[in-house]
């Protein structure tokens, strides 16, 4: 047996499918977010960022570092044990509150990244339901799918978004079966938004519980930044909302806020959340300032919502192809694996600027695409040089031919 080959002709495999991932090393400037240093072999170059989930640069808002330092200074680096075993601090505690109010929920809780509070918190709700069936959205998270699995419970897939295929589904099953809808609110991939209360109509039909991953609209939705289920009035109506520190807030770690039983639970019972070091001190300290800030101002939202509406419609006048999204994420298609990451590596090469190709399997092969985030920060000269550059691009590499045939 050559274990070595193994590992060596699956690497070759993704790599001539185009979707080999290499990672850029930059370095972000503080105070000129997007802007940052790309350390290259041939030493260093200025780019613009247009793909993070800093979504509103708060990743340097002043708050937000004065809080990190001041916590720093106060209590040290790291948390120094499990949440039950000497790491729960003040500040995750002041943060779960904060939580639990931005989303009119009776409590938080906090874990170490959104990915492993879908992951732990879905498995763990589903394993304390005998018999549970999940009906899961076809485009949910990789985060999502996991702890579907893990909760080793029956699964149903419905297709995106359709409530039909949802009711159809649930309408074949038994009544007396404890039941889950499990959906996002923003799918950041194509940036649609959920039909969100007919989910939690045919919830209450049906007696099923609801589960909405907001983790791209926290911060950026709702007038206090409490997602799309604030802005729509439906906080109330989702069981368990679950969320990210790490994109609109700047930061890192994830959470849920929900009923106070079933944050009980999972607390009491989640493998992810218990037997893991909780977050560091200064980390929660600068989320809270973070969650905070934009509990109180609209003006980063604002900006935010106007920069991308002005990038979908610079690139529809450059008869680029955007495809149809009515929220902050703007993606462009292409339709082909290598002449995706072909352009990508042009655009940051010859004209320093960043996005990462988007292919399979993080979207359906065929509708592989450049995903750009605008932000609050960038400027419409940089939209310009955006919209010039992607132009020049698609002429060279011809890929019309493929977006088109898509
Ligand atoms: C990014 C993401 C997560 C994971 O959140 P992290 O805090 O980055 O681990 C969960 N759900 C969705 C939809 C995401 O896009």
């Amino acid at each position: 047996m050559n274990y070595d080959q193994i590992f060596s002709s699956a690497l070759s495999d993704i790599k001539e499918e185009g979707r080999y991932r290499v990672f850029m090393d930059i370095e972000r400037k503080k105070g000129e977010f997007p802007k940052a240093t790309w350390h290259t072999e041939n030493g260093e170059k200025e780019i613009v960022v247009w793909c993070s989930n800093d979504y509103l640069g708060m990743g340097q808002h002043p708050d937000v570092i004065k809080a990190m330092k001041d916590a720093i200074d106060k209590v040290g680096t790291g948390s120094g044990g499990t949440r039950n075993i000497s790491g729960t601090h003040h500040y995750h505690v002041m943060l779960e509150e904060e939580l639990a109010d931005l989303h009119n929920k009776e409590a938080g809780l906090l874990f170490t990244s959104g990915y492993i509070s879908n992951e732990t918190s879905i498995s763990t709700i589903a394993k304390l339901l005998p018999g549970c069936i999940i009906y899961s959205d076809e485009l949910n998270h990789a985060s999502m799918i996991s702890g579907v699995l893990n909760g080793k419970c029956q699964k149903r897939i419905f297709k995106h978004n359709s409530v039909e295929h949802l009711e159809d589904l649930i309408k074949a099953d038994d009544p007396t079966l404890p039941k889950i809808i499990l959906f996002e609110s923003v799918y950041s991939m194509d940036g649609d938004f959920a039909p969100i209360e007919e989910f939690c109509d045919l919830a209450d039909k049906y007696n099923a519980m609801t589960y909405m991953d907001e983790v791209h609209a926290v911060g950026m939705y709702g007038p206090r930044g409490g997602g799309v289920a604030e802005q729509r009035g439906l906080m109330d109506r989702v069981d368990i909302i679950e969320g990210t520190l790490g994109k609109a807030f700047g930061l890192m770690g994830g959470y849920i806020a929900a009923s106070k039983n079933i944050v009980d639970c999972v607390r009491s019972f989640a493998s992810g959340f218990i037997f893991t070091t909780s977050l560091p001190p200064a980390l929660t300290a600068g989320a809270l300032a973070s969650v905070r800030h934009l509990k109180k101002s609209n003006v980063e939202r604002k900006i935010h919502q106007e920069r991308a509406a002005r990038l979908k419609e610079k690139l529809r006048e450059a008869n680029l192809p955007v495809m149809p999204s009515d929220s902050h994420i703007v993606p462009v298609l292409v339709g082909n694996p290598v002449i995706c990451k072909k352009a990508s590596d042009i655009l940051l090469d010859e004209f320093g600027i960043y996005v990462q190709p988007i292919n399979f399997p993080t979207v359906p092969r065929g509708t592989e695409r450049l995903r750009f985030a605008p932000n609050p920060l960038h400027d419409d000269d940089m939209i310009d040089h955006l919209v010039k550059s992607l132009r020049e691009v698609w002429q060279r590499l011809d890929i019309d031919k493929y977006s088109k045939a898509a």
